[in-house]
C-alpha cells in the first residue's frame, strides 16, 4: 500500500460509523469484552516479526527448503541436522515443548509488561537529543543547511546509512555484553536458549531491553540529524520510506534467525549480508562458534572486526551456554534473577570484570 493510501486508510477507518449493535446478554457481552480486550493487548504487544505476515514468510520459505533438500535442513533440540516429514519439519515436537521455548513466552511477558516504565522516557530523549546534537555539530562545523531537494536517490540512501549506521551500533553494543562480564550476565538470558523459535528473538533479560533500545534509537536520531541538516529539517518522506524497508528486512530476518530450519544464503552473499543460517552459529555453545557473528542484518561489521563465521551447509550447532552450567539457567526464575546472582558473586569474589570471552563464558557461575 502507498503512503498517501495507508493514511487515508486509517483516516477512513477512524471516521468510519460504528456497525449496528447486535442485542447481546451481559454475560456474552461481558465475555465479549474480556475477549477484545485480551486481543488488543496481544495485538499492541506482539512483535513486529511475530505478525501472521512474517510467520507466514517464515513457514513459506521452510517449504520451500524442504522440497529442494528433500526434507533435509531442519534441526533437532539437539542442534543437529536430521531428515523429516513436512509437519514435523516445520513444527518439531522436541522444540516447541522444550522447557527453554516455555520459558521465551514468560521472559516475553515480563519484559513487556516492564517496558511502559522505561520505554516512553528513553524513546523521548536518546532519539531527539542526538538528532539535535548532530544538527548543531554539523551546522557548527560546516555551516547552514545546504537545502537540497529530497529525491528517490537521497531516500534509498539516507535508508541505506541508517541501515548500516543501526547496524554497527548494534554490533558495538552486542560485542560488549559478550566481553564485559557485568553485561554478558545480563545477555546470558538471551543464550540460555536451548532452543530456537520465533520467539526466542524477544527472550531477553528485563534489563536488556533499554539497553538495545537506546542503541536503536540513538542511530536513528544521529543519521536522522545528518539528513535533516542536509535537507533543511524536510525528511518526512524519507523517514516514512525507512519504516517500510526496516519492517520488511528486519521483519523476516528477525524469526527466521531464530527458527530451527537452516536457511544458508551463497557464501559470497554471506560476506555481505547475515543469512539466517549464521545467528544458529551465535547461538551454539562449541567454543570455535562463540563472539561470532554479532550484528543483525549485514556482514560487514563481522568481517571489519574478525568475528565473521559463515557457517558449512548442516554444521553442528547445540544451542545453549554449555552443559557445564547450563542447569543453572533453564528455568524462569533462574533467567530471571541470573544476571543479579552473577554479580553477587562477581562482587563476592572480588572478581574484577575482565574482558575476554573465555573469561565471561567460563569464570561466571
Ligand atoms: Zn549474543
Ligand atoms: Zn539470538
Amino acid at each position: 500500500m502507498a503512503l498517501e493510501d495507508q493514511q487515508k486508510y486509517l483516516e477512513i477507518e477512524a471516521s468510519a460509523e460504528p456497525a449496528a449493535t447486535l442485542l447481546v446478554g451481559p454475560l456474552s457481552e461481558t465475555s465479549q469484552e474480556i475477549g477484545s480486550f485480551i486481543w488488543q493487548i496481544i495485538g499492541d504487544n506482539l512483535p513486529r516479526d511475530l505478525h501472521w505476515q512474517f510467520l507466514a514468510i517464515t513457514l513459506v520459505i521452510a517449504v520451500f527448503i524442504w522440497l529442494v533438500r528433500k526434507g533435509h535442513g531442519s534441526r533437532g533440540a539437539d542442534g543437529r541436522e536430521r531428515p523429516a516429514p513436512l509437519l514435523k519439519f516445520l513444527f518439531p515436537k522436541d522444540i516447541y515443548t522444550h522447557i527453554s521455548a516455555r520459558v521465551d513466552i514468560w521472559l516475553w511477558i515480563t519484559e513487556r509488561v516492564l517496558r511502559p516504565l522505561w520505554f516512553v522516557g528513553l524513546m523521548a530523549t536518546v532519539g531527539p537529543s542526538a538528532e539535535s546534537a548532530m544538527i548543531a555539530s554539523l551546522q557548527g562545523i560546516i555551516g547552514a543547511s545546504p537545502g537540497l531537494e529530497v529525491n528517490y536517490g537521497w531516500m534509498l540512501l539516507y535508508s541505506l546509512i541508517t541501515l548500516l549506521c543501526y547496524d554497527f551500533i548494534f554490533f558495538i553494543i552486542h560485542y560488549t555484553m559478550h566481553k564485559v562480564p557485568v553485561l554478558w550476565a545480563v545477555h546470558k538470558v538471551h543464550h540460555s536458549a536451548e532452543v530456537l523459535t520465533p520467539l526466542t528473538r524477544y527472550r531477553e533479560h528485563f534489563l536488556a531491553g533499554p539497553i538495545w533500545a537506546a542503541g536503536s534509537s540513538l542511530s536513528y536520531g544521529l543519521v536522522g540529524g545528518v539528513f535533516a541538516w542536509l535537507f533543511g529539517g524536510d525528511i518526512t518522506a524519507a523517514t516514512l520510506f525507512n519504516i517500510g524497508f526496516f519492517s520488511l528486512l528486519f521483519g523476516f530476518n528477525g524469526s527466521f534467525r531464530h527458527y530451527h530450519v537452516q536457511f544458508n544464503y551463497p557464501r559470497w552473499l554471506s560476506l555481505w549480508l547475515h543469512s539466517p543460517a549464521m545467528h544458529h552459529i551465535h547461538h551454539s555453545y562449541l567454543e570455535p562458534h562463540w563472539d561470532k557473528n554479532f550484528a543483525a542484518v549485514t556482514s560487514i561489521w563481522d568481517r571489519l572486526f574478525g568475528t565473521l563465521y559463515v557457517p558449512e551447509r548442516d554444521e553442528y550447532t547445540p544451542w545453549g551456554i554449555g552443559p557445564k552450567t547450563q542447569s543453572e539457567h533453564r528455568t524462569y526464575w533462574q533467567n530471571t534473577l541470573g544476571p543479579f546472582n552473577d554479580w553477587y558473586k562477581m562482587v563476592k569474589k572480588g572478581d574484577s570484570p575482565q574482558a575476554g570471552a573465555v573469561t565471561t563464558r567460563k569464570s561466571i557461575s
